[in-house]
């Protein structure tokens, strides 16, 4: 197979909490390696959220012509 390049760029991807509805989850722990949860809290409200094999703030990549 051959290699192939195309240029992406960074997107940030927050996650607003359910139970306010204005902080930004944040993690707060580590990943539990058996079930992938992930323990996250609000900035503004304190409510907690598990979140799967998933956390925020975190940065995907996008190519660069497509939309986020
Ligand atoms: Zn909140």
């Amino acid at each position: 197979m051959a290699e192939i390049k195309r240029l992406v760029r960074p997107v940030e991807v927050n996650y607003l909490c359910d139970a306010c509805g204005k902080g930004m989850m944040t993690k707060v722990g580590d990943m539990d390696p058996g079930t992938g949860a992930i323990e996250h809290r609000c900035m503004i409200c304190n409510a907690s959220q598990t979140f799967y094999w998933n956390s925020y703030p975190r940065i995907d990549h996008v190519g660069e012509d497509e939309s986020i």
